[in-house]
């Protein structure tokens, strides 16, 4: 069997923010997506608008913490498209805070769902890539996968481990699973927002003033999932121009 051109695309953490474009530019493009975060309710507001737009797109609600709920949206998807061709991984939470705050309970969700949730999104899906002979993982990584700075030890680590876990499938794949990682700097969304510790949130609030538009990381993805079977985008490492 080989790959479509029109790809059926799985996305997580497709209620706001970067997933939500992706999500948007990718049906535009003419790929079937299939939506899924916690909050079904705007999932199912963002499937009408891009079936309103003559796109298609299914959604379900998706815990990426919990293994069989990724497993069951994988099959959700094959279900309604007979195949999987894309999976991409970018469902995240930031809430930063130095580690002399603490906040274990903070680190440990971040390492649930931005490490757990993509090895989860791999477990469920590369068993049924491997049966089609092809798929393709776009893991939303992110420049803090490439530098630490104060208050985002625990986020950077979880996204090194993304880039690392990323790596390793790629050099496993022997080809015919392709592994793309997105690495973007600060972006339009509501990830900020999961920040607690107030020293953290207001060091966000004078960087969050050159953000990327979150279609800016869409278009990275979108150029990711266009390559042909033979073309694997390793990395797209993108920042607002007026970074330092
Ligand atoms: P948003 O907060 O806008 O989006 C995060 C998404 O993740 C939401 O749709 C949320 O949906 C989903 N999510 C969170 N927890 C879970 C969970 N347990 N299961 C399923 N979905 C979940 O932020 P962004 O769009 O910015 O974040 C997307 C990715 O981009 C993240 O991996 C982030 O780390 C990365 N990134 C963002 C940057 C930025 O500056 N914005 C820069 C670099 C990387 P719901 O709450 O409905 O479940």
């Amino acid at each position: 069997m080989s790959e479509a051109t029109e790809k059926v695309v799985l996305i997580t953490g497709a209620s706001s923010g970067i997933g939500h474009a992706a999500a948007l530019r990718l049906a535009a493009a003419g790929h079937r997506v299939v939506l899924g975060a916690r909050r079904a309710d705007r999932l199912a507001e963002l499937a009408a608008k891009i079936r309103a737009d003559g796109g298609s797109a299914e959604y379900r609600e998706l815990d990426v913490t919990d293994l069989a709920d990724f497993r069951a949206f994988v099959e959700f998807a094959r279900q309604a498209h007979g195949r999987v061709d894309v999976v991409v991984n970018n469902a995240g939470v930031m809430p930063l805070s130095k580690l002399d705050a603490g906040l274990v309970a903070e680190w440990d969700r971040m390492i649930d769902v931005n490490i757990r949730g993509v090895l989860h999104g791999i477990a469920a899906a590369l068993p049924l890539m491997r049966e089609q002979g092809y798929g393709h993982f776009v893991n939303v990584a992110s420049t803090g996968a490439h530098e630490v700075v104060p208050t985002a030890a625990v986020y950077c680590a979880t996204k090194y481990a993304v880039r690392a876990i990323s790596e390793g499938l790629r050099q496993e794949s022997g080809g015919d699973v392709r592994v793309t990682v997105v690495s973007p700097g600060v972006t339009e969304s509501e990830l900020a927002d999961s920040i607690t510790d107030p020293e953290a949130a207001a060091g966000m609030v004078e960087y969050r003033r050159i953000a990327l538009p979150a279609a800016a990381v869409a278009e990275a993805i979108a150029f990711a999932v266009a390559q042909p079977s033979e073309v694997d985008v390793n990395e797209v490492l993108l920042r607002p121009a007026a970074t330092r």
